[in-house]
């Protein structure tokens, strides 16, 4: 099956939006196996809409737009669309009723111009919309079909999520199943050397997606039915379990280090306490967003001075005068120190450099930290220095770093890069 998309939107011809629905939606159409043959961006203008739209139905099967659903007079992509896929547009009563009452619980009348958003097609069909107003519709002539979503990015991936890639599945003859494999401790490009022979096949696929601070792996197969899917899918996970062994941390689709380290705790009924600094609390906000985490989770402290760091969790004068507050030997007192304060079975600490400023002087320019983890009489300890060190972004690094740490530490593995020491041995420095 051939595909093109369609962006529609003056404002994407002018530059003042990025079109991050074509790398979404383009990526999306690779993990199902529908080739991608034309991007086309259009702006909102009914004469050239309509000639792109003519000529893209002549060379493709399927044609996904997104843009110009919406209530005002510039939003013509549905009207357009339908003109050319020789479908009529009709009042659909469900939908007028949902814009009603949207604007009822907003306190207001529906403005008349929101009732071209009720209409839908008449041969055709429609997507509910569970993020905002405009249904999406798709149209269908012959072997060609027209798909066509909202603009805004969180309505359009919730549709094709819900609706529409059920949908395309369901034309390609069968079913598809997918597993979202989260990575932490590897780079985008060194994964992607990594397992590329994995990368290639067509059935089942595999699609890297770069995050901030880790790379999630979206394996999808398709066939007959779910079970066969299920399947080939299964297969080609196995084989990054095999390549990518711990450095997978979860498998859920939304799946994150503190949704993973929660449970981890719980299951292993282990309590866990934190000492931050340059992280202000960001280990710990994570942590206690995890529904549950009271139950592994009941002391945090932001020790950001050095004073605090003595009085609240026990870091020694001398460890601060001797080896400053970024340090290794800081990193692990505070682990230690805020484990037994709070008498919890792990301490996590975080100190470092968030910049703009760092200690150059002393080989540690902005976005230096040390993570520190203890459990028992045992502290592992890490430094890394965070490229482009934008604050927020190395507070997110290091909090990435802590909260791995800690699920290695629960898990019993091993932490490449790290300093173990004993109670006993940093008592010696
Ligand atoms: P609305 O009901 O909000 O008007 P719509 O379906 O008519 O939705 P547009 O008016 O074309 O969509 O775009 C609305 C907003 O959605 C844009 O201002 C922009 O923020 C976002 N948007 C639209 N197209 C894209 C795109 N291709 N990539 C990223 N964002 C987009
Ligand atoms: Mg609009």
């Amino acid at each position: 099956m051939q595909a093109e998309l369609i962006f529609v939107g003056t404002e994407l011809l002018l530059g003042d939006i990025l079109n991050t629905n074509a790398q979404y939606l383009s990526r999306e159409l690779a993990a199902l196996g529908i080739s991608v043959y034309q991007q086309t961006v259009v702006g909102d203008n009914t004469e050239r809409l309509t000639a792109l739209v003519k000529n893209a139905k002549e060379r493709s099967d399927l044609l996904i737009f997104t843009g110009g659903l919406g209530p005002t007079a510039d939003d013509l992509t549905k009207e357009t669309v339908a003109a050319a896929f020789g479908d009529t547009l009709v009042l659909d009563e469900e939908e007028l009723k949902k814009l009603h009452c949207y604007f009822e619980r907003r306190g207001g009348e529906m403005p008349e111009n929101n009732r071209k958003q009720a209409m839908v097609p008449q041969k055709g069909g429609k997507f509910i919309n569970n993020c905002g107003t405009a249904p999406g519709v798709y149209f269908n002539e012959g072997t060609k079909t027209a798909v066509l979503m909202p603009g805004p990015p969180r309505e359009m991936k919730a549709m094709f999520e819900e609706s529409v890639r059920p949908m395309l599945a369901a034309q390609h003859g069968g079913a598809i199943v997918s597993t979202m494999l989260h990575v932490y401790g590897i780079g985008e490009s060194a994964l992607e050397l990594q397992v590329q022979d994995l990368l290639e096949d067509a059935n089942p696929t595999a699609a890297l997606y770069a995050k901030e601070g880790e790379v999630a792996v979206r394996v999808t197969g398709f066939a007959e039915t779910e079970e066969k899917a299920a399947i080939l899918r299964d297969a080609l996970v196995m084989k990054f379990h095999e390549r990518l062994g711990s450095l997978i941390y979860s498998e859920e689709e939304n799946g994150t280090l503190e949704s993973t380290l929660v449970p981890l705790l719980k299951k292993n009924r282990m309590r866990i306490a934190t000492a931050e600094s340059c992280t202000g609390g960001l280990v710990s906000q994570r942590i206690t967003s995890v529904p549950g985490a009271s139950e592994v989770f009941d002391y945090g402290a932001v020790t950001y001075a050095c004073s605090a760091k003595r009085r609240a969790i026990g870091v020694k004068s001398a460890s601060l005068k001797k080896y400053t507050a970024v340090s290794s030997v800081v990193a692990a007192e505070m682990a230690f120190g805020v484990q037994k304060e709070a008498k919890a079975d792990l301490g996590v600490s975080v100190t470092g450099y968030a910049g703009p400023g760092g200690d150059d002087e002393a080989g540690k320019p902005a976005g230096t930290v040390y993570v520190a983890v203890s459990k028992e009489h045992t502290v592992w300890v890490r430094r890394i220095t965070v490229a482009r060190p934008e604050r927020s972004r190395v507070r997110r690094m290091a909090s990435q770093l802590a909260l791995d740490m800690a699920r290695r530490v629960v898990l019993g593995l091993d932490i490449d890069g790290a300093r173990k020491m004993t109670r006993h041995e940093l008592a010696d420095f």
